[in-house]
């Protein structure tokens, strides 16, 4: 018999896919064309490739997705065991979309089934739904079909609202859409625009253009972050109140998650938002993808398979054959440097949408000459009172959370520090108990300790927090400006599920005079009263181990100086440093990213980075740091004698500048650092290292990766007490 062996994906930590022999009897199959009724004996299951499967592992069962089917096996035939059930209450996952995540995962070096099966919403992959032989109340995607269903009928009900107007496009707009080109299959657009230049409406009708020429086409939009799916959610609600878009993103309700999921599936949901895992939603039918904000972090996925979004967005888009548009005010280097190649197509936005509203204006405060005991400069100061005057709002942005980063002893050296991690405490007031509590807590592990009341070290009792978060920072200025509305805005505040909307409203609606906020307030977010904001605490970024934190700061300030004057009123943005003279204040006070590129990109060529060259970052971890070191010196021999003399191994130069190599490497070369300490070498109890390799070419470094990943994958089962994983194009170095 042909084709019975089926090749199954599984979310387990081997790389697979692994064979089972198709299910018999046929009959054994989960649901049917109508729904929930269990399927009557002879159903033709049809191609199985991209079902969900239901088959042993071990003693229990998982549910797995067909990737392949072959008709033979290499396992011998009484090792071969059968898929329990083939789950048919749903179609097929569309073939682009599975050879989207197998690109993902050979390009990420992860086992197909740990990418793959993740990005299926847990209800729909649990064993457990599906171990019944008959469910009651429909199965879990007739329950999703249901949700979806009351979710579109509730929008429906809705629109008795009026429908929001559509702005007339400012002359750039129009011009920006006319160059996007939407019909032609695959394309990559930058789309740059300063903050405030409308990029929204710009996706808004691109969306519009490619959804109304094809009654069955999807749109899919990206954000970076949860906090601005719901801002997104109501502008395409007005805009488009026929297509009520599907939403995803890690917070959402498990039951919510697959209603979306489903309907994107199933072609109901012809929009479909949400944050970097929405990537991996399986529209049947997408026809253009939009990232927003496309420099920012968060589209990393930090834990697990570790894959971009943005680049699997554009990945996505050459398997569907379809345009991408990437939005920036300060696009990632790697981009920019795409469309300054010609791989992607810039189209810019050089001014602000609304007629009146211009650019902020930047002022330095240099700090070396002033003491100040509430963080605030005098200047700051006067400008916020202005501000109160003529009712309008200011942001004091600081990029720290809790009272202070850390305590220390007035006497001696101690300092709160975290058992399992190499950082220090940061000290919070308790804001949920109705004492006013204490506590030092690790912003990485989360590990907490009561605050002593004497030194731990010396006995003295005068312990005193150093520096200032935004909760110090929150109370200083309700001393100095006491008749103020204020409202802080970080993850402390915004825990509950809905308070970060909650607090969002307070400000748009006016309630507030002066908000104060992390870096979850530099992003997106709409204010038209707010004019001024201030800034703390950049210097730390200025100044720093990782190659890009200069780019990170700079699109930081600039995307939180964008937040004031959007309406009428001009904004002013007011910088606090002790370095008023760097060069990266002077791109940014003439608001010139592309004068801060054309630096960073002339020093990232001379010093071979990304984007002139591509990293593998081979992370490990262990209860000691020899542990570590030792294994990835062992994986630095597995990886180094693979293609001969080509890999140059950075320890053989002694002198890399002499012999002609400096660290410019020969073309296609691969370069293996030493094996070191993370910058943050302690985390949870954890001793971590890295081996970092590098390339001119992504090929010749995936194609090392490739061939070496089992022997590596092998090291790694005889090194159980090491944790390791591969990041490929690292964020963080
Ligand atoms: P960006 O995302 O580029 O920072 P937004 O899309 O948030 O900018 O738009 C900034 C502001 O300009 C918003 O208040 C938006 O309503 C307004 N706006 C955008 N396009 C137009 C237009 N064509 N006419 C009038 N106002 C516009
Ligand atoms: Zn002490
Ligand atoms: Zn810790």
């Amino acid at each position: 018999m042909m084709a019975t062996i089926w090749q199954v994906a599984l979310d387990v930590p081997l790389p697979g896919p692994f064979d089972y022999s198709a299910p018999t009897p046929l009959a054994a199959q989960f649901g049917s064309e109508g729904g929930s009724e269990f399927n009557p004996i002879g159903n033709p299951i049809g191609d199985p490739i991209g079902r969900r499967v239901l088959v042993p592992w071990g003693r229990t069962q998982r549910i797995g997705l067909v990737t392949a089917v072959a008709s033979e096996s290499a396992l011998a035939p009484e090792r071969l065991r059968a898929v329990d059930r083939c789950l048919l209450d749903l179609d097929p996952l569309p073939s682009r979309w599975l050879e989207l995540v197998r690109f993902a995962a050979s390009y990420y070096q992860v086992g197909l089934g740990e990418l793959a099966l993740p990005a299926i919403p847990a209800l729909l992959r649990s064993a457990q739904a599906y171990r019944a032989q008959k469910p009651r109340g429909g199965g879990p995607v007739e329950r999703a079909r249901t949700a979806w269903a009351q979710t579109a009928e509730s929008v429906e009900s809705a629109r008795s609202v009026e429908p929001a107007p559509v702005p007339e496009l400012t002359a750039d707009q129009a011009a920006a859409l006319e160059s996007l080109v939407l019909d032609r299959g695959f394309r990559v657009h930058l789309l740059y625009g300063v903050t405030g230049s409308g990029k929204t409406e710009v996706y808004l009708r691109a969306i519009d253009r490619v959804l109304s020429r094809d009654p069955l086409a999807q749109a899919l939009l990206l954000v970076p972050e949860i906090a601005l799916t719901p801002q997104f959610v109501r502008t395409l609600q007005s805009r488009f109140p026929a297509w009520p878009p599907a939403v995803l993103h890690s917070a959402l309700p498990e039951a919510e998650r697959s209603s979306a999921w489903v309907a994107a599936l199933e072609g109901r949901a012809r929009l479909v938002v949400g944050t970097r895992l929405a990537v991996l939603a399986p529209l049947a039918r997408c026809a253009l993808i939009v990232v927003d904000e496309e420099h920012d972090p968060s589209y990393r996925q930090q834990e697990g398979a570790r894959w971009s979004g943005r680049d699997l967005a554009v990945a996505r888009g050459r398997i569907e054959q379809i345009p991408v548009v990437l939005g920036s005010a300060t696009p990632s280097l790697e981009t920019w440097h795409n469309a300054a190649t010609g791989r992607y197509q810039r189209v810019d936005l050089p001014r602000r949408a609304v007629a009146q509203s211009i650019l902020p204006a930047v002022r330095l405060i240099d700090m070396t000459r002033i003491k100040t005991a509430e963080g605030l400069a005098p200047q700051a100061v006067a400008a916020i009172e202005a501000r109160l005057l003529r009712g309008e709002q200011s942001l004091i942005f600081l990029n720290r959370r809790g009272y202070a980063p850390v305590l220390a002893c007035q006497s001696c050296a101690w300092v709160s520090s975290c058992p399992n991690c190499s950082v220090t405490l940061a000290l919070h007031a308790r804001m949920d108990s109705a004492t006013r509590g204490w506590q030092l807590i690790c912003h990485h592990c989360g590990h907490s300790d009561a605050v002593p009341r004497s030194c731990p070290a010396c006995g003295e009792v005068d312990l005193a927090p150093l520096g200032r978060g935004t909760q110090r920072l929150e109370e200083s200025i309700a001393t100095r400006f006491p008749s103020a509305r204020i409202v802080r805005i970080d993850r402390d505040t915004t825990r509950r599920r809905g308070s970060t909307e909650a607090l969002l409203l307070t400000v748009r609606t006016g309630e507030v005079d002066i908000l104060v906020g992390t870096q979850m307030m530099a992003k997106g977010h709409d204010f038209p009263r707010l004019t001024l904001v201030v800034v703390l605490g950049a210097d730390s970024g200025l100044y720093s181990h990782d190659f890009r934190a200069p780019e990170r700061l700079f699109a930081t300030l600039l995307q939180v100086a964008g937040r004031a004057g959007r309406a009428e009123q001009p904004g002013e943005v007011l910088i606090q440093t002790r370095w008023p003279g760097h060069p990266l204040f002077a791109a940014l006070r003439a608001q010139d990213y592309a004068s801060f590129a054309r630096g960073e990109l002339h020093q990232r060529e001379a010093a071979h980075l990304p984007p002139f060259a591509h990293q593998a970052l081979l992370c490990a971890d262990a209860t000691a740091a020899a542990t570590a070191l030792e294994f990835l010196a062992l994986a630095k021999t597995v990886l180094l004698p693979c293609e001969s003399g080509r890999v140059v191994n950075a320890n053989a130069i002694a002198n890399p500048s002499a012999n002609g190599l400096g660290l410019g490497l020969g073309l296609g070369a691969i370069r293996i650092a030493e094996p070191v300490p993370m910058p943050m070498a302690r985390l949870a109890g954890r001793e971590r290292a890295q081996l970092l390799l590098e390339s001119s070419s992504r090929p010749t470094l995936q194609a090392l990766l490739v061939r070496n990943l089992p022997a590596l994958r092998a090291l790694g089962s005889a090194h159980s007490k090491v944790h390791w994983h591969l990041e490929v194009d690292p964020l963080a170095i």
